[in-house]
């Protein structure tokens, strides 16, 4: 990501950090807030040749290096999946096994990668300012792969900086977390997101209704205006499930349609508590629903929430949830 493209509460967050000395953070927080970006941010800035105060300085061969994804001294830590949709190159041997089919891509932080990572860790700095381990999200790492990082962190060769960032951190290994400084990451206030994400091409009107629909998160906003899903279906979605209407489901994943079904009856029963909607405007929500049937709706979901990625039969269960749903947001006061 380049300069001009920082969103201003990253860059703020950038300046803060830049400013302490720390050989190992750790960036908490929910998704959705820029982890990834100011992980990167920060690695950038401390491989960069002629760094200023506000970050890297985008033109030097180190930020080069990193713009074309080869960077010497830069190690990238994530799992295999998210390597490649974040535009990272694989390891030779792990890319020959994908290629190969010999397995899929991981969804974990290989042990592989982490030996590779100690590995990196014990060279000498190639481009002289150093080496950087980059670690997201790191609570994707299996307690071998968490035992072997923690003596790297405990014992790193004088030039190595690590950036950890979790969406979980209390999944780390204690003995992790009170290795690096933690910094938990900041919310942007509305309008402030809501301007970035008109810069990134949404028009007001949906920018207003997917930050919304992602909980006050800018990035998952933006992977939810990616993802080519309508703007328009979230509005409709409250209403759509009071008249057991499939259609506007269409476009999602089952694993989508039950996060949007929680925000949904996460709204209904705000408001039958008297606080306020938080994923969808008040006026969009309907009428009906009464606690006893939101709140066994509410557990209905949870319950599915935990075999969604492997379903039995995607369209029964597409079938059953909007039938759940109609049922509870017609149930009565
Ligand atoms: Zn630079």
């Amino acid at each position: 990501m380049s300069d001009d493209k920082l969103a201003p509460w990253i860059a703020r967050q950038l300046e803060t950090l830049l400013a302490q000395r720390g050989h190992a953070w750790l960036l908490t927080g929910p998704s959705g807030l820029g982890q990834y970006d100011l992980a990167l941010e920060l690695v950038r800035a401390w491989l960069c040749e002629e760094p200023s105060a506000q970050g890297a300085c985008g033109r030097c061969g180190s930020c080069h290096a990193i713009e074309v994804r080869t960077h010497a001294d830069l190690c990238l830590l994530m799992p295999e999946t998210a390597m490649l949709a974040l535009g990272w190159p694989l390891s030779e041997a792990a890319q020959s096994d994908i290629d190969d089919k010999k397995r899929k891509a991981s969804k974990e932080i290989r042990i592989e990668a982490m030996r590779d990572a100690v590995e990196f860790s014990q060279r000498t700095s190639a481009r002289g300012r150093g080496k950087a381990i980059l670690l997201y999200p790191a609570e994707r790492m299996n307690a071998v792969a968490a035992n072997a990082l923690l003596k790297t962190l405990e014992e790193p060769s004088g030039d190595v900086r690590f950036v950890l960032a979790s969406e979980a951190a209390h999944q780390l290994l204690p003995t992790i977390r009170s290795r690096c400084l933690a910094h938990t990451m900041a919310w942007p206030q509305s309008d402030a997101a809501l301007s970035w994400l008109r810069e990134q091409g949404v028009d007001a009107v949906q920018a207003g209704v997917i930050l919304r629909a992602a909980g006050g998160r800018p990035q998952d906003a933006l992977q939810f205006f990616r993802s080519g899903t309508d703007a328009q279906a979230w509005v409709d979605l409250p209403r759509a499930m009071a008249r057991g209407d499939l259609n506007v489901l269409k476009d999602w994943t089952p694993s989508q349609t039950v996060s949007a079904l929680q925000k949904l009856c996460h709204d209904m029963l705000a408001i039958r508590t008297g606080a306020a909607s938080r994923f969808f405007s008040a006026a969009d929500l309907p009428a009906g629903g009464s606690m006893a049937g939101l709140t066994r709706w509410a557990r209905t979901l949870s319950d599915v929430k935990r075999t969604v990625e492997h379903p039995f039969n995607v369209g029964l269960m597409l079938e059953a949830l909007v039938s759940e749903a109609q049922n509870a947001l017609n149930s009565g006061q």
